[in-house]
């Protein structure tokens, strides 16, 4: 069934050119009010010092006067709340921010960290070198990983809970139907659900060209729905032609997947709406 329903005009995982992004905050802003928006957060990578994607310290303070400069500079027009994206195993700094994205993209294992999203070959790597080529216990790695970030973050959104399924829509490298992916990827939905926090669906790998699906998939997120989780749509967009990259697509899987409501960010205030 085909639905004519609601479309947030609204986003706050995006990313500019103070992290990994193509376009700056100010022509971000410039696209997200051609689009009718009335909120757009910033979302750039905070300080990693494994992560070369993410911002230096210094970078993070000009990164906070800047979106704060064209928060005011736009306030009649469009909300900009003042966020970033926490990569899990590097201190937090929120102080100064409105919210923050808490998201693991990176596994210790061997006394190292593994990347799971910065290229299939890195991954397929990580799963050789640390896991006996066994993609199940790299999963099964991962999501201990994400299990651990929701119990000790103080996040207010859960980043792209299913990242692992960045590389794997043709389901080449593993099977996510296979009870041995199941069992820790269902556990962390639940986990996820009962936290409370708002969970993101992610249509993030779709502008870049990875998918053609949000995650996390249908498994988690029905189970997300049974435990009586939270959805937030989040483009985790790049550029400027991707901050509602396939969100009407987002929400009729949401739908499919027992979903009456999910929630978006007016301002810095979560607000439930009805799918
Ligand atoms: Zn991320
Ligand atoms: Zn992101």
């Amino acid at each position: 069934m085909k639905h004519n329903a609601y479309i947030p005009k609204s986003n706050v995982h995006s990313h500019s050119t103070f992290s990994d992004g193509r376009n700056t905050p100010e022509e971000m802003i410039r696209a997200a009010l051609a689009l009718g928006f009335h909120t757009l957060g910033f979302s750039d990578h905070g300080h990693a010092d494994y992560d070369d994607c993410s911002m230096s310290l210094a970078q993070e303070a000009d990164y906070r006067a800047e979106i704060r400069r064209l928060r005011e500079k736009y306030a009649e027009q469009i909300d900009v709340p003042l966020g970033y994206e926490h990569d899990w195993l590097s201190p937090a700094n929120v102080d100064g921010y409105d919210y923050y994205i808490e998201s693991v993209h990176y596994v210790r294992a061997d006394g190292c960290c593994w990347s799971v999203d910065w290229t299939r070959q890195k991954l397929e790597d990580a799963m050789a070198r640390h896991y006996g080529g066994d993609p199940y216990a790299l999963c099964r790695d991962y999501f201990r990983t994400v299990c651990e970030s929701i119990e000790g973050t103080g996040a207010d959104i859960l980043g792209h809970i299913e990242l692992i399924m960045k590389f794997n829509e043709k389901r080449d490298l593993f099977d996510d139907s296979d009870p041995r992916y199941l069992e820790s990827a269902l556990a962390c939905a639940e986990l996820a659900a009962r936290s409370g926090r708002l969970i993101e669906i992610n249509t993030g790998a779709i502008a870049r060209g990875y998918r053609t699906q949000p995650y996390p998939g249908e498994a988690m997120l029905r189970r997300i729905r049974e435990c009586g989780g939270r959805v937030l749509l989040s483009s985790d967009c790049h550029d400027s032609g991707a901050i509602d990259c396939a969100f009407a697509g987002a929400l009729e899987l949401a739908r499919a997947c027992g979903f009456k409501t999910a929630w978006e960010f007016r301002g810095v205030t979560p607000v439930e709406y009805k799918l």
